[in-house]
């Protein structure tokens, strides 16, 4: 792990404490797909949720949206997609709407449709599929808010993050784990992401810390250090 070359400090979104930078975060370019370390920008740590966080300024939505937008392997987004639905459907079987939260990928969408799920625009539906979305979002209270308001009753949202439960810092992290900053604003580990899912009047009903893998279109296994968790709307 290179040492941060200054002192910078960044206020944590949670608690608005300020904590220095602990690990240089990462920049991917758009063009060349060539990965640099940050001289300057990078995470910090805050024992508040023990959630690691970069400054909002270095977040570039329009970055990581060209970068995802629709370009994910087809079999990857088909088979988590479908894997949470089946998950959701084995415990609850009167699931029949979806929504997805992020809408960065019109994939998740038509598995769901091709899985015979209503995906038509409603007021309110019975699952919602949030991947890879709480990590880069500003205000997760606001969107926890928001994403409770668009849930029938009693009904779910599927949720799968980056996991910092498995970062290793006796190895370089750079190799494995999502340190971009103009990607993820927040990074967190299950535990503490379920206590504030349950202060934001959610339950959760079934979680899992996982190394989720998944096959691409060149037959090669891609791991996800993520976690998975179905909470209920209370
Ligand atoms: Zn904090």
């Amino acid at each position: 792990m290179a040492k941060p070359p200054k002192r910078i400090l960044q206020n944590c979104p949670l608690c608005n404490q300020p904590n220095e930078i602990f690990m240089q975060g990462l920049v991917r370019s758009l063009y060349s797909g060539t990965v640099q370390q940050c001289e300057d920008r990078g995470y910090s740590f805050c024992n508040c949720r023990n959630i690691f966080y970069t400054d909002w300024k270095n977040i570039n939505i329009f970055n990581f949206k060209e970068r995802f937008r629709n370009r994910l392997p087809k079999e990857i987004v088909e088979t988590e997609t479908s894997n949470a639905i089946d998950l959701v459907k084995s415990i609850f079987p009167d699931v029949e709407s979806f929504y997805d939260v992020f809408k960065i990928d019109k994939k998740v969408r038509d598995t769901a449709k091709n899985k015979g799920m209503k995906v038509d625009k409603l007021k309110t539906y019975d699952l919602l599929y949030a991947s890879y979305y709480f990590n880069r979002v500003e205000n997760i209270p606001r969107e926890l808010k928001k994403c409770h308001a668009k849930l029938n009753q009693n009904k779910y949202m599927y949720i799968s993050m980056p996991n910092t439960k498995y970062i290793d810092f006796d190895r370089d992290n750079s190799i494995d784990f999502d340190w971009y900053v103009s990607e993820n604003y927040t990074l967190w580990n299950l535990d503490d992401f379920t206590e504030l899912l349950e202060e934001n009047k959610f339950k959760v009903i079934e979680s899992k810390n996982g190394l989720a893998k998944y096959k691409t279109e060149n037959k090669e296994w891609v791991w996800r250090k993520d976690f998975q968790l179905i909470a209920q709307k209370v």
